[in-house]
């Protein structure tokens, strides 16, 4: 609800609750200020908001990406809202809209290929949530340009999925993957599991997971698409892989950013064969076998976010019933357990897959 607060002397302001990052492992829910309108925005009440791994990476850092400090930083890029302000936008109020958190410029070479995932301006950081405040809150304000207009047939929670089914999307795009084809999926994570979903419908005869735990595997087994679980710390992997794959994968997923995801990638890879980078890495660098790609001929694909183009095909999928991803969600919270849902995520013995926020 929105509340006036008076300061003498000072226009009132309106103010709403938020999910401040306050510091290391810190989550505060604050009055913060109703971001202010400007031309070309449009205003939401955020109805609902996914929890994403680089939410919980930028908990324990403490701190967004942007080098400037951000008054009262919330995050929060994977959210849906009701439009209260439409702005100088063809939104109209009570539209139910979701935010690609691509702060793309629309105007450099990649942008106007349609590559907006590669924008020169963006470089693989600035989002949404990020490097501005997101939808850990009652009310976001954000580039009409970046909102898209939801169907009915997708729900509020649905659209807090939007954002991890685009990447797992754009990487199975990204990938040469064929009818009948043998895949890995190095993870266990919500991108994994939707990479599997869609690898599946994409026909392969033939689908893997590799994890080292089973914290998260249990929605993965309740839904099936996955034919077998491998344990990745088996010192055996390379052989167990092999057997499995009768030779070798045709392409295998890296959905974590670690040396020894990408080190199974490779045990896995049959030669010829192609790994597809989804996980970004917490560190610099990882080792990696060089005369191991080279001599085999493997190829290696990054991919991050997807295109513009993407990003609206992602809602349709949702919207036309080809992957119900509400089946992924595990919880569903409100703003005020903001620091609850973070802590339970990195707690050890809990089966965490994907928490929506409910503001
Ligand atoms: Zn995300
Ligand atoms: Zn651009």
């Amino acid at each position: 609800m929105l509340v006036r607060e008076e300061k003498e002397g000072d226009m009132a302001r309106e103010m709403m609750k938020a999910g401040v990052l306050t510091g290391p492992r810190q989550i505060e829910i604050r009055r913060a200020p109703v971001p202010e309108m400007a031309p070309g925005m449009l205003k939401i009440r955020v109805l609902a908001c996914g929890v994403c791994g680089s939410d919980i990476h930028m908990w324990m850092a403490g701190k967004g990406w942007s080098p400037e400090p951000v008054e009262d930083f919330h995050m929060g890029h994977e959210f849906c809202g009701e439009v209260v302000d439409p702005g100088d936008s063809d939104f109209r109020i009570g539209d139910r809209v979701t935010f690609w958190a691509n702060l793309y410029c629309g105007e450099c070479d990649m942008c106007r290929e349609g590559r907006e995932q590669l924008c020169r301006e963006v470089r693989g950081e600035k989002y949404i949530g990020f490097v501005c405040n997101g939808g850990y809150a009652e009310y976001f304000v954000g580039k009409a340009k970046n909102a898209f207009r939801l169907p009915d047939t997708v729900s509020d929670v649905a659209a807090g999925l939007i954002d991890p089914l685009m990447v797992a999307y754009h990487a199975v795009r990204r990938s040469r993957l064929k009818w009948r084809d043998k895949v890995l999926v190095v993870g266990s994570g919500i991108i994994a599991q939707l990479v599997g979903g869609l690898v599946r419908k994409a026909g392969a005869s033939c689908l893997a997971m590799s994890k080292i735990d089973d914290r998260q595997t249990g929605k993965a087994r309740e839904i099936g698409d996955f034919d077998v679980y491998l344990d990745g710390n088996d010192p055996d992997r390379a052989a167990k892989m092999r057997e499995v794959s009768e030779g070798g994968f045709d392409v295998v997923f890296e959905a974590v950013g670690a040396g020894d995801a990408l080190a199974a990638c490779m045990d896995g890879v049959k030669p010829g064969g192609e790994i597809v980078l989804i996980g970004n890495s917490t560190t610099p660098a990882v080792p990696f076998e060089l005369n191991r790609a080279v001599l085999r001929e493997i190829s290696l694909t990054g991919s991050v976010s997807c295109t513009r183009k993407e990003f609206e095909e992602t809602i349709g999928l949702i919207a036309g019933g080809v992957v119900d991803v509400e089946r992924y969600v595990t919880d569903i919270l409100p703003l005020d357990q903001l620091q609850y849902a973070f802590e339970k995520q990195v707690s050890p013995d809990a089966s965490v897959l994907k928490t929506i926020i409910r503001p």
